[in-house]
């Protein structure tokens, strides 16, 4: 039984462990696709402390469970780490204080390991700590062997399918993490630079005929890997060293200098360099003009032989020097400082170079018409956010290249022949392998009977296993003749949820792969959620100082407090960060453990049944107004329309419950043990808590417990409307009535069970006169069949200063004091006084019902009340 004041702190971590240890959100398997309710949700990289993301997230995911779970499906909502990529590497060197080079290979990857599982453990407790309804039997982590096993699957599987292809090309390369990246792993980022002018010399027969242009460049240490020189068709003014070589500054190769559209004419003196290579569009110039090759800058940044006296230089370092020897070469034309936009690596902010290397890929730009069907496909909350997925579609430039040189990773199951570099992938069967300890499958080459092999040293990218998770957990695999699921009825998910961030690298890549392997579209429905900003909407950072940590947050608040906030913004948008949201959610638990307090005291002896016809017209609203309230609560869950849902229950139970229907209830019961309201409040109240339990999942289970009975109310069954009929306006004008009474003898201090002589009523109450009567004891109740003489009265004039002042100006005083005298008339809309007149928009009339009847009138909504009372 529920007593004192509610302890959020103790019943809170109370029910965490419970529902851990009693497994209360197992996945107990189902029998076909439609009973089972799957969630893919997001394994989260171990940092080790739990960012907005991660809570947020995950409570939008928690109430779509909850609400599922008790609309009987049987929901699997798992959870994974993602430790298998950059992450974790660079989490070890830091925790460890060492760099990832310096360990041999597997040394390190144990390390990693270790550290990884501390920092899981910890996450692990931090999340149950918020209560979410995951299922802690379906973990996995994205190392592991089963991983690693599908993983290598994946890419045996679209190798064979002809989708993977390795090419020695230009990849996207970042010299600080030094490994390939892909595109999706950059962003642009305004950084200051300075813009150079280089005189280029035009290489001619003789030497009085040398000649001169410019070329304006960010990146002057590019200079030794300049290959061609280029100038649009239609730039008249330098069409003339079209077809002539140039000269390159300090490093003297010639190169030449062809036409080609794609030469932005804006930009400096409208001729440029190509280098291979600076950026995209050097990459299309290089192929298109089948142009040389010169790598001036290797895997760290660092200037190769192709620079000369400048190898070995940083690229920094070199472009200082560079300058300066142009400079005193007479060939630095000018200089100025600029801003634009620089291609980084996300993870770590470095300017990311273009690598030519053997890489390999997954094809993508062939098919973006058909992985755009499949984004159609899937159902969007929000709907708006499809468009970001097809932007990326549609902005698509690369295929993936998935190869990456680091140390932590899965590897590629592959060998190459030493001889003719034929690739040799693993048997299906042994998987998984690591090709740098284990033997290739075969003895000789399949190609050209050589007996050698070397093993493919690169690891996947994160995101090529992370973008199996659906298969991961339906238990895809290979039984030796084809791709089987250990649980089939959870693919295709019901739901992927995740931040917008990652549409292009999660989503996109999961539904590339998945449709891939399956020929399915791997979710039904996609749930986005935003981000938590603080409290003046600006982005949560670490510069900024506004950081407002999760931990801080749930340990000064309820849990339940934070589930309640953050149900408070629509799906896909931001949610600031707010105090008063986590107040109003302090004050609803405490208002619903007191109202329960309160219902456990008049429901001793409340009847277990009770023949819905026969009860009194009052309960019969309450819960005819109760079954409408749940069908649009269930239509808002089922919509995921998660504040209007919150907002329109929270309202429904404070005031139409709380505020109107228990004090009467109250009323009657301790007036009289009446067992139509008795039975009214317990059957309303179990079903509050069930409506309330998808939020406020702690203190509805606390409260559940110990009001109705021994298991979970997680595990209840949703409430359907029980299809009681009731008078909704004869009822909704009741409970007006009744409250204006309530007022009435609080404002004249009677008892709220004094007796009033005669209440008269003109409104349609019609079926509860009785309940009216009875709550209020009222000696004589009378419906009045005419509207009762009130008049409207006017009480006074209110003026808009900000137009009467500017156009009456010093006249001003005199209109006030003739309104106040009463002496002025409206006439056509304006307002006459002191020989001025208002336009209607200058003056609004106020005024007040006045009753001039006998008897005192109380207002109740449309309906109007008169009590007679002597006393
Ligand atoms: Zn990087
Ligand atoms: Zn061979």
């Amino acid at each position: 039984m529920p007593s004192g004041e509610y302890d959020p702190d103790t019943v809170e971590a109370k029910w965490q462990d419970r529902w851990v240890d009693d497994e209360t959100y197992a996945y107990e398997g189902a029998a076909d696709p439609d009973t089972a309710f799957s969630i893919d949700s997001p394994p989260p990289t171990v940092s080790g402390s739990l960012h907005w993301g991660h809570v947020y997230g995950f409570t939008l995911q928690d109430f779509v469970a909850r609400f599922n779970r008790m609309r009987g499906k049987e929901v699997y909502f798992p959870f994974g780490y993602d430790d298998n990529g950059i992450a974790s590497e660079r989490l070890a060197e830091d925790e460890l204080d060492v760099r990832h080079q310096d360990y041999e290979r597997r040394e390190f990857q144990r390390m990693t390991q270790e550290v990884c599982a501390e920092y899981e453990a910890e996450f692990t407790e931090k999340m149950q700590d918020l209560g979410i309804s995951i299922d802690w039997n379906q973990t996995y982590q994205t190392i592991s062997p089963a991983v690693r096993r599908i993983s290598q699957l994946s890419f045996i599987d679209l190798y064979e399918q002809g989708r993977e292809y390795r090419q020695r090309a230009p990849a996207i390369w970042c010299p600080e993490c030094e490994t390939a990246i892909s595109q999706v792993e950059t962003e642009d980022d305004e950084q200051p630079s300075h813009f150079h002018d280089i005189a280029f010399e035009v290489v001619g027969s003789g030497d009085e005929d040398e000649e001169e242009f410019t070329i304006s460049t960010t990146r002057p240490e590019l200079l030794p890997a300049c290959v061609a020189v280029f100038v649009h068709p239609d730039d008249d003014e330098n069409q003339y060293l079209v077809g002539e070589t140039a000269r390159i500054p300090l490093f003297d190769q010639e190169v030449p200098i062809l036409e080609d559209e794609r030469v932005d004419m804006e930009t400096g003196s409208g001729v440029v360099m190509c280098c291979t290579f600076g950026d995209q569009t050097d990459i299309e110039w290089y192929q298109a003009h089948d142009l040389d090759l010169r790598i001036a800058i290797d895997e760290s940044g660092t200037l190769t032989d192709v620079a000369g006296e400048y190898e070995g230089l940083s690229s920094e370092e070199a472009r200082e020097a560079i300058v300066e020897d142009l400079d005193d070469a007479g060939a630095l034309l000018d200089r100025w400082e600029i801003t634009h936009t620089v291609n980084v690596h996300e993870r770590c902010g470095t300017g990311v170079e273009f690598l030519v290397k053997d890489q390999w890929y997954v094809e993508l730009l062939d098919k973006r018409e058909e992985y755009l069907q499949a984004g159609r496909e899937m159902d969007w909350y929000p709907e708006k956010m499809f468009t970001r997925y097809r932007n990326w579609i549609e902005g698509l430039q690369w295929d993936w290249s998935i190869s990456r040189q680091r140390s932590s990773g899965i590897p590629f199951p592959v060998w190459y022949c030493a001889e003719c570099d034929e690739p040799v992938l693993s048997e299906k069967e042994n998987l998984p392998v690591d090709p740098l300890s284990d033997e290739p499958p075969v003895d000789a080459c399949p190609e050209c009977g050589h007996d050698e092999f070397e093993p493919e040293d690169d690891v996947f990218d994160t995101w090529a296993t992370s973008s199996l998770t659906p298969l991961i957990n339906a238990g895809w695999d290979w039984d030796g003749e084809e791709f089987t699921f250990e649980n089939p009825e959870l693919y295709q998910f019901d739901l992927r949820p995740q931040g917008h961030d990652i549409i292009s690298f999660w989503l996109f890549h999961t539904v590339v792969k998945c449709y891939e392997h399956t020929g399915e579209v791997p979710f039904d429905s996609v749930m986005i959620n935003g981000m938590v900003l603080d409290e003046n909407r600006e982005k949560m950072s670490k510069s900024k100082g506004n950081i407002v940590a999760p931990d801080e947050v749930v340990s000064k608040y309820p849990v339940d407090a934070a589930r309640y906030w953050a149900a408070g913004s629509a799906v896909g948008d931001d949610l600031p960060y707010s105090e008063k949201g986590l107040r109003a959610g302090e004050k609803l638990l405490r208002k619903l453990w007191n109202a329960s307090k309160l219902v456990e005291s008049l429901t001793d002896e409340a009847p277990e049944e009770f023949d819905h016809d026969d009860l009194a017209a009052l309960d019969r609203w309450l819960l005819a107004e109760l079954d409408r309230e749940i069908e649009r609560l269930t239509e808002r869950f089922a919509d995921r329309e998660f504040s209007k849902a919150r907002d329109g229950l929270r309202g429904f139970f404070w005031h139409t419950f709380c505020d109107d229907y228990l004090e009467i209830a109250k009323q009657r019961v301790r007036d009289g043990g009446d067992p139509s309201a008795a039975y009214t409040l317990e059957v309303a109240h179990r079903r509050f808590l069930k409506l309330f339990a998808p939020i406020l999942a702690h203190a509805t289970e606390e409260l559940w417990h110990d009001m109705h009975g021994d298991g979970s109310v997680h595990r209840t069954e949703w409430p359907e409307p029980l299809g009681v009929d009731a008078d909704f306006a004869a009822g909704e004008t009741a409970m007006a009535v009744v409250g204006a009474l309530r007022k009435y003898k609080s404002d004249e201090q009677l008892p709220m069970n004094a007796a009033l002589d005669r209440v008269e009523i003109w409104g349609d109450v019609s079926g509860f006169e009785d309940d009216i009567s009875g709550v209020m004891h009222v000696e004589e109740l009378a419906t009045l069949e005419e509207r009762p003489a009130v008049e409207s009265v006017v009480t006074g004039v209110d003026l808009d200063y900000s137009l009467v002042g500017p156009e009456f100006g010093s006249q001003v005083p005199d209109i006030e004091a003739a309104i106040e005298a009463g002496d002025y008339e409206v006439v056509d809309g304006e307002l006459h006084a002191a020989g001025a007149e208002l336009g209607a928009e200058m003056f609004e009339i106020e005024e007040e019902r006045q009753y001039l009847g006998e008897g005192e009138m109380v207002e109740a909504g449309d309906a109007i009340v008169v009590v007679h009372d002597e006393a």
